[in-house]
């Protein structure tokens, strides 16, 4: 068991990361167009060696790099994590020319990806996921639907995956490496609550060969699960992010707002809603870090632990985001506003990547299996 505290070069880190997605990244975000992928923010995350430090990352330095970039400018966030989260599957499993081909693109911030695993009958219950590869001459034909693919469909490249039928449920899944311009590929955008670019995949017939197969044919749930095991944490991570600037915003807003003739800060109500705010997204920070730094220790446990930090940060934050509303007032709901944005963000982490009650499900599961209450 790891206790906390983060060593002054990683808390150093924290602060300049902040300090380069407020002043540097939140201005390219705000000239992007919401609901499409931002290539000069991207092209920046790559030119300030960003990706290149997120696809050497173990959890924990990606839990600090998004609470930190989050906390600063959710859109630069996102669109780190997405390159990581698209670009995992070929980090992972990929061969010597997959991974030459694309991953010093994806580093770089010219190549943006993406990882398209949910279906419209296929979102929590991934592994019944029904897009088809069919054998055909050369390789399989892909066809069939993929949904709420983050990135979608301006990425140019997907982590796709697809039933080819080894065996049932998870067995008979694989993934593939598909380029953008591959013929039958088209997608559609879809308007989301959640600010970043979301769409719709038909994949009608496209052709896929041995060589764009990422690992092994019928092992493709497993890449899946590796990549999205690694990113649990960090999810909580982005949460904890939303929930600091939730904060540093409240913190300013009481002590300068006044009413009855005083900051709303000396209003007893006002200052322990603060407080609890606060302790509840330190809790947060803590359960993220411990179980990001057991996941890159190798130590038991890991999947309860990431479902326990995923699971109770991103309740927090949806909790710290709206008290900090309430406190604000009407000003926080007006359009640009900072909370108005984060309210926006803040609900999209307790339904992807594992909703919150199916991260009660894995805690539960596990602790049952082992008979045994957290260490
Ligand atoms: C902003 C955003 C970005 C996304 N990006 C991607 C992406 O890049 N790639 C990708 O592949 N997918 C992506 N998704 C899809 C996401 O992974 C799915 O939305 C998620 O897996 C849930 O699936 P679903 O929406 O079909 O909900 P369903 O599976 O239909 O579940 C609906 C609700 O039922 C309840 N529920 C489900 N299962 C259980 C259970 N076992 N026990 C108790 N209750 C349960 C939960 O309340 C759940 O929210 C994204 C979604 C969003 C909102």
């Amino acid at each position: 068991m790891t206790a906390f505290s983060l060593d002054p070069g990683q808390t150093a880190w924290c602060e300049e990361l902040y300090t380069l997605a407020r002043d540097e990244l939140r201005p390219l975000a705000e000239k992007g167009e919401p609901g499409h992928v931002n290539r000069p923010l991207v092209a920046a995350l790559g030119g300030l060696g960003l990706l290149d430090r997120l696809l050497g990352s173990g959890a924990l330095d990606l839990c600090l790099l998004r609470e930190s970039l989050a906390r600063g400018c959710t859109e630069a966030e996102t669109a780190l994590a997405l390159q990581g989260l698209g670009a995992g599957p070929v980090r992972q499993a990929g061969t010597e020319s997959q991974r030459a081909r694309w991953l010093p693109e994806v580093r770089a911030g010219r190549a943006v990806a993406a990882f398209a695993l949910s279906e419209p009958g296929a979102g929590s219950d991934a592994a019944a996921l029904a897009l088809a590869a069919r054998p055909a001459a050369g390789g399989w034909r892909l066809s069939g639907e993929k949904c709420w693919i983050s990135n979608a469909p301006e990425a140019d490249f997907y982590t796709v995956f697809a039933r080819t039928g080894e065996g049932a449920g998870a067995r008979g899944v694989t993934a593939f490496l598909v380029p953008a311009d591959r013929p039958g590929l088209t997608g559609t955008a879809l308007d989301m609550l959640s600010p970043h670019p979301i769409g719709a995949l038909d994949l009608d017939g496209v052709p896929v060969t041995s060589e764009d197969v990422l690992g092994e044919p019928g092992r493709g749930f497993r890449v899946a699960m590796d990549t999205l095991n690694l990113f649990r944490p960090s999810v909580g991570a982005f949460a904890v992010g939303m929930a600091r600037a939730a904060i540093d915003a409240t913190l300013e807003h009481t002590a300068h707002r006044t009413a009855f003739g005083a900051p709303l800060k000396d209003l007893q109500a006002v200052s322990h809603q603060v407080a609890e705010m606060a302790t509840r997204t330190e809790a947060a920070r803590l359960l993220v870090y411990a179980a990001a730094a057991a996941h890159d220790a190798g130590e038991p446990g890991v999947p309860r632990r990431a479902a326990m930090a995923k699971l109770y940060a991103t309740e927090t934050a949806q909790y710290v985001v709206d008290a900090a509303v309430q406190l604000h007032g009407a000003r926080a709901l007006r359009r640009g506003h900072l909370l108005e944005h984060l309210y926006r963000e803040v609900r999209a982490p307790r339904i992807y990547e594992g909703a919150t009650e199916v991260q009660r499900t894995i805690i539960a599961k596990e602790l049952y299996a082992t008979q045994e209450t957290p260490a």
